[in-house]
């Protein structure tokens, strides 16, 4: 079988080493022209953990991560609302860890700098019977058996070979820093505020990955990303904020972004198959991306080895994916509209009321997804 993987993210990385293991060949293309690096942080619950296992890289991936083991939303204020544990079953089955964004992209990228194909992306891929020709930015055209698009939340394989393209906007824009402050009594802390969230999460060698959200309908807020404008927007916050967004340095990167998931379900066309943030990128709610990402690299690697022919691998890929991918993206989407009822006193009421009774949202969402 002749392979494309589009796309040498972390997910795209994965699939490539899982094809190195099986002794497949493939050609992975890359449109950045480098490694490039994002300065934030990543958090890994247990499935990913279990994913980063069976690709062989659990060991170095403890040894460089930091282990959490509760969760906690709080007010504003501080004041706890809801507490879970993540030590207890189903949730004990692999450590939750987290890290920098750039030490989990290094220790998939060792090794496989010569196997990428950097400063490419595509121009068309035009699909027969006997599966698709791929015509490079480049202008070369090459015939392969599989394409595999693993190029992000925007994919442009998505773009050219599905029939549903668009993505829906959640109407929240988002900020991510990594600071320097000491972590030796933080565990994961997310405080609702009225229209805006934000998370602390304790990283190792006392850095800490914060996470911003507001809601912006219009989208004014997007190219705000100055450490003045979220002092402003998170003043009345406890004291524990302010001084996470106060620890930003002036080299420091605050990156701006916004809230969309993939809103189509065929996963795949023809030979033509998506995996990762480009099949199911939606709010980090639920903090899937990479466990999902993951469970795709191996379900598609397994049906591969199997010696499975396209049409039919691709077919039982779909089928034994499709309900998993589905929840997490509209679980993920419901908890931010949910988070988005705190606008008004009556909404933020029920919302408090509800995360008290069924506990951290997130923590629900993991608990469902490791049983
Ligand atoms: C604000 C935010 C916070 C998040 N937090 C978490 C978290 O804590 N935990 C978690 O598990 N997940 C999190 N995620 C999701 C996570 O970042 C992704 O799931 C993860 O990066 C894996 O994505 P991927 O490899 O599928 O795509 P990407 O990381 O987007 O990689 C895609 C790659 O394809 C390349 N590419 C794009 N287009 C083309 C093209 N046309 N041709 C060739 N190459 C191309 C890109 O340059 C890139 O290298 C978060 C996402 C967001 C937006």
């Amino acid at each position: 079988m002749k392979i494309l993987i589009v796309g040498a993210g972390i997910v795209g990385l994965s699939m490539a080493r899982r094809l190195d293991e099986m002794s497949l060949p493939y050609t992975l293309i890359e449109r950045s022209s480098g490694w490039s690096q994002d300065g934030a942080g990543i958090c890994l619950p247990a499935n990913a953990v279990a994913g980063m296992e069976r690709l062989g890289l659990k060991e170095p991936l403890v040894a460089m991560a930091h282990q959490v083991s509760e969760v906690s939303y709080v007010k504003p204020n501080g004041q706890v609302i809801s507490k879970a544990s993540l030590l207890e079953a189903p949730l004990d089955k692999q450590p939750f860890l987290a890290l920098p964004r750039a030490k989990l992209l290094n220790l998939l990228r060792k090794g496989m700098d010569k196997k990428v194909r950097f400063n490419i992306q595509l121009k068309a891929i035009r699909q027969s019977e006997d599966g698709a020709d791929v015509t490079f930015s480049d202008g070369q055209t090459e015939h392969f058996d599989c394409v595999i698009g693993a190029d992000g939340v925007n994919s442009q394989v998505r773009g050219l070979a599905f029939e549903q393209t668009e993505l829906e906007d959640l109407d929240v824009t988002n900020w991510r820093f990594l600071i320097d402050q000491d972590t030796s009594d933080l565990q994961p802390t997310y405080y609702l505020g009225s229209d805006s969230f934000f998370m602390r999460y304790p990283m190792p060698d006392n850095k800490v990955y914060c996470y911003a959200h507001v809601i912006d309908e219009d989208k004014k807020l997007l190219n705000i990303n100055n450490k003045h404008f979220l002092l402003d927007q998170f003043k009345g916050f406890e004291d524990k904020v302010i001084e996470a967004i106060n620890a930003v340095g002036p080299d420091d990167e605050i990156i701006p972004g916004r809230l969309n998931a993939v809103q189509s379900r065929e996963v795949y066309s023809g030979c033509v198959v998506l995996i990762g943030d480009a099949l199911h990128g939606c709010p980090p709610t639920l903090q899937q991306g990479v466990g999902m990402g993951l469970e795709d690299v191996h379900c598609l690697a397994d049906l591969m080895e199997k010696g499975v022919e396209v049409e039919a691998l691709l077919r039982q890929f779909r089928a034994k994916r499709i309900e998993r991918i589905s929840w997490v993206i509209d679980e993920s989407n419901r908890v931010i509209r949910m988070a988005s009822k705190g606008r008004s006193f009556l909404g933020r009421v029920i919302r408090n009321f509800i995360v008290r009774k069924q506990g951290p949202a997130n923590v629900a969402g993991w608990r469902k997804l490791l049983s």
